[in-house]
Order: structure tokens, then sequence, then C-alpha cells
């Protein structure tokens, strides 16, 4: 009596599924475009900034509140494009190094932490013992 639903089950899995890498796609791109805009939210802070310190200094007025102020602002916006980065690697396709797990994107060739290669060779040699047996 359970075939039926088995059937259906399964139907509802391959749906699911389907439907999530829609949904994820969608994400990503939805990601990746709150990416640039925080991106072109950060130059605009330091150009902001930049101007300040410039007409500050023009004038000679004192704006060290003013700076920081700015300073805070471009450290959150920077902390916002650090958060969206780690939320665009966690549906694209990543490579956890396995030296120290740090996880780098599917085009690097090193890992930006420890500097272990991440060529798939590396992936295959599951025990680098063995190559020593053979020796
Ligand atoms: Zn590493």
């Amino acid at each position: 009596m359970g075939t039926f639903e088995d059937v259906l089950n399964k139907a509802k899995c391959v749906a699911e599924t389907a439907g999530k890498k829609t949904s994820e796609f969608v994400e990503v791109t939805k990601l990746k475009m709150e990416m640039a805009d925080t991106e072109r939210e950060i130059s605009s802070t330091l150009e902001g900034l930049g101007r300040l310190v410039y007409d500050s200094r023009k004038a000679n007025q004192d704006s060290a509140a003013m700076i920081e102020e700015c300073m805070a602002k471009i450290d959150d916006q920077y902390v916002k494009l650090e958060t969206l980065r780690s939320k665009v690697l966690e549906y694209s396709d990543q490579v956890r190094c396995k030296v120290c797990g740090t996880i780098n994107t599917d085009d690097s060739l090193f890992c930006k932490k420890c500097g272990s290669k991440l060529s798939e060779e590396t992936v295959k040699a599951e025990d680098p013992d063995q190559k020593e047996n053979d020796a």
C-alpha cells in the first residue's frame, strides 16, 4: 500500500530539489547585486571621507569626530560586504582546504590562508603515506 505514497514522496522530493536550485540562483543573484551596491556605498563613503579630510585641513578645522563617524560607517559597510560574500560562498562551488579547513573559491589554486595547493591532485591524494610505501 505504501508504493503510491513512495512515488508521491519521490516526486515531491525532486520538485523540492529543483525549486531549491532555482531559488538558490535567485538568492545568489540578489546577494551579488547587494554586494555591488555595498561596494559602491563604500567607494562613495571613502570619497566623502577624502573630501572631508581635504576640506577640513584646508579650512584648518578639527573634523576628527566626523572622520571617526565616517570610518565607523565604512567599517559597517565592510562587515555587511563580508557577510554577503560569505553567504554567496555558501551557495557557490567552493573548495575546502585539506590542511587548515579554510573555504576557498572554486577557481583558487592555493589556500588563501595557509597557501596549500588546492588542485584536484591534492583532493585525490587521500593518503600521502601511500606514496612513501610505493617508493
Ligand atoms: Zn589552508
